[in-house]
């Protein structure tokens, strides 16, 4: 039986992951701060612990397993990343738990690493024009991300790279544009612009409005859960180490992106584009490189993806009305990390 380690399985893609590896005859191991908040993991083993402790890694850490998928950061949407207001956390926190897992992989001859960078690594100088943003893989240099989050993205991909040349470690770098579908944080502060926009417009009473942040002429692409992971499972399977981007190549502006929302939801109601944080003016996956080496790209439509994360988020919206207030709180807290107390 294959054996997998999941760093970060209480969230949103390694919750999505865990299952797919189950369903295909893995032995899984899961790791987090919090076990998955919007269902039970998947994984036959669940070790709650902070990622940032070696100790907490060593223990996680204790066999060779075939294949260790590392999502676990410090992270969250543009209302978390480009504030400026958590940027030490975010580099702190999640180097820490690359450099303890990087060392370890080589010691315990872990086959095969998966290590989840980001678009935000991508230049802020090739991604001004909203309509031709240029995020190839062999872009990112000279390297210019515009949030500290790019930047430890960008560390930790040198550092499994080194680790690649020096120990032989074999490290599978993917690039990930903007992920979304159900399971995924939609409120709290750390939710992405598509889960935000489905809990805005499932919120707003019908003759309403919404707020976006910027003025929504920003451009985006965004990836169902289910073709990410389809992506995964192919890139572990190829011998294609990257990086590759995985993400969609529909881009689309974060107005036209609530417009469609709005629509999905059958509501009448109005955009106010008001400032806020926005990050680049364009950024869309180029799909090109994937082509080539796994002869597959992701092709999901937005628009269904997004009928499924609306029905998702509005269910929770209903949920949550009839949730008490203290309990939506605890729920809050168990979602966040703030601060090094190791
Ligand atoms: P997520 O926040 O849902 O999952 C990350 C998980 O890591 C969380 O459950 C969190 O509790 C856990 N974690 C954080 N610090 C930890 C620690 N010290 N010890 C143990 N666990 C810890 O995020 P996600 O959307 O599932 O993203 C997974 C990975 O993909 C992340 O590394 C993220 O940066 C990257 N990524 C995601 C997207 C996206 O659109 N979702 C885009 C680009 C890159």
């Amino acid at each position: 039986m294959r054996s997998a380690l999941i760093c970060g399985a209480g969230g949103f893609i390694g919750s999505h992951l865990a299952r797919r590896l189950k369903a295909e005859g893995y032995y899984v191991r899961g790791v987090d701060l919090k076990y998955p908040e919007f269902s039970t993991s998947a994984a036959d083993d669940f070790i709650l612990g902070d990622l940032r402790d070696p100790y907490v890694c060593k223990h996680v850490l204790d066999r060779p397993f075939d294949e260790v998928y590392q999502f676990a950061a410090d992270m969250g949407g543009a209302g978390y990343i480009f504030t400026g207001e958590n940027d030490a956390d975010v580099m702190h926190n999640s180097a820490l738990i690359n450099l303890n897992i990087a060392p370890l992989c080589v010691r315990q001859r872990v086959g095969k690493v998966f290590y989840s960078s980001s678009a935000c690594i991508y230049p802020a100088y090739n991604q001004q024009d909203p309509h031709n943003p240029n995020c190839r893989e062999d872009s990112a240099y000279p390297a210019q991300p515009d949030s500290e989050y790019g930047w430890e993205k960008l560390f930790s991909e040198r550092l499994y790279l080194a680790f690649q040349r020096n120990y032989g470690l074999r490290i599978y770098i993917a690039r990930f544009h903007n992920i979304y579908g159900p399971e995924g944080v939609w409120r709290g502060g750390r939710e992405k612009a598509p889960a935000a926009l489905c809990r805005k417009v499932a919120e707003a009473p019908n003759g309403g409005e919404i707020e976006i942040w910027g003025d929504g002429r920003q451009t985006r692409s965004f990836l169902y859960v289910d073709e990410c992971i389809e992506a995964i499972r192919r890139m572990i399977a190829s011998n294609f180490t990257g990086p590759l981007n995985i993400g969609s190549d529909e881009m689309i502006t974060i107005n036209d992106l609530a417009r469609k929302i709005i629509r999905i939801s059958g509501k009448r109601l109005s955009i106010r584009n008001v400032p806020g944080p926005e990050g680049v003016r364009g950024r869309n996956s180029d799909n090109t490189l994937i082509r080539q080496v796994l002869g597959w790209s992701p092709n999901y439509p937005l628009e269904l993806g997004l009928r499924q994360t609306y029905a998702w988020i509005l269910q929770q919206v209903k949920n949550a009305a009839t949730t008490p207030a203290e309990e939506v709180t605890q729920l809050s807290c168990a979602n966040g990390l703030r601060g090094y107390s190791g």
